[in-house]
């Protein structure tokens, strides 16, 4: 049995994904826990490459290791690349929590997504869900990559001992997001596109599908929070939901975001464009069970969302 909570203080720990945004905050957040962070530039270490990543693990020597790593993308960019988000996600995680394993990872916390549940999964959804239905078509490739990490983690533990565990995000944001409209999510998409339109004095803007779709948005300071206290609070196979425990339909996002931009235009939904699944609100139970709580609202962390973008992205 695995001693808990698992220190962090004064131990090496990796964060794989450090640029990504959920990395990012990871390491922003671990300053605080007084261990010593590390982090692999991307010139120096493709984790897709097998034998890069074992040599890197066995000269850096963590003891414990955040998978932040992963291709991700909103709805159109999961639809259109299959291939990328399956192999690239199967490639990096394995890599990692095989040579996690071999250097003798005390820890390792795997993240998941909320898009691994069946699309027709009873709502809030427990972490019971997995594997009971069929798969959202729009990001099954990157789902099944994510389920087989949640396997393999599983795996580790039931043959070898190993203590690690996974955690299953909804959808994030924040600072560090990506605000590509052709490969973001929802949300940092609608904030860019309500500072254009307002920018440009349009009268107007594309919100896409019908606006009822339903998701549940965490900022990514929060889910970093969370993360850690799953580091040194849990030690289980079951994976843990990582949420706030309320959701909200697009179209009110799309009236929130243009409030917090002060875009005061027509906002239109573009019926040709997909509405993915139709909901997906996670049950907190179990995350909630071990006192843990967010703090950022959405209207607040909108805002806070898009000052960063406007001294960051904005240009
Ligand atoms: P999902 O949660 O995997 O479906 O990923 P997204 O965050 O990309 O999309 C969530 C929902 O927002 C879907 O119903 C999209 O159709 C809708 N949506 C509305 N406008 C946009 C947009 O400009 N970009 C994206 N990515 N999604 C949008």
């Amino acid at each position: 049995m695995a001693a808990m909570p698992f220190r962090l203080a004064r131990r090496r720990v990796f964060v794989a994904g450090h640029r990504g945004m959920v990395g990012q905050a990871l390491v922003r957040r671990l300053a605080r826990e007084g261990c010593e962070v590390l982090t692999a530039p991307r010139g120096e270490l493709d984790l897709t490459r097998q034998a890069e990543v074992e040599d890197w693990m066995a000269k850096a020597r963590p003891e414990a290791v955040f998978v932040a790593a992963a291709r991700v993308g909103g709805i159109l960019a999961n639809d259109s690349r299959p291939v990328d988000f399956l192999l690239e996600n199967l490639n990096i995680e394995t890599n990692l929590i095989d040579s996690a394993h071999r250097v003798g990872v005390a820890k390792l916390l795997f993240l998941g997504s909320s898009c691994i549940y069946p699309r027709l999964a009873d709502q809030p959804i427990r972490e019971e869900a997995l594997l009971t239905g069929s798969l959202e078509p729009t990001n099954e490739a990157y789902a099944i990559a994510k389920i087989a990490g949640v396997k393999l983690v599983q795996a580790y533990r039931r043959q070898h001992g190993a203590d690690f565990i996974s955690a299953m995000p909804t959808n994030l944001y924040g600072p560090g997001d990506n605000f590509d409209l052709e490969t973001s999510h929802v949300l940092p998409a609608l904030l860019r596109k309500a500072h254009e339109a307002k920018a440009t004095g349009a009268g107007s803007l594309a919100v896409w599908g019908s606006g009822t779709p339903r998701r549940e948005f965490l900022h990514v300071d929060d889910c970093a929070d969370a993360l850690v206290t799953l580091m040194k609070d849990w030690s289980d196979p079951m994976p843990v939901n990582v949420g706030c425990g309320e959701d909200i339909a697009i179209g009110d996002l799309a009236r929130l975001t243009a409030a917090a931009v002060g875009f005061s235009g027509e906002i239109l939904f573009d019926r040709s464009r997909p509405d993915g699944t139709p909901r997906k609100l996670l049950d907190v139970g179990r995350l909630f069970g071990l006192g843990w709580r967010p703090r950022i609202g959405l209207e607040a962390g909108l805002s806070a969302t898009y000052r960063w973008f406007q001294e960051n992205r904005a240009t």
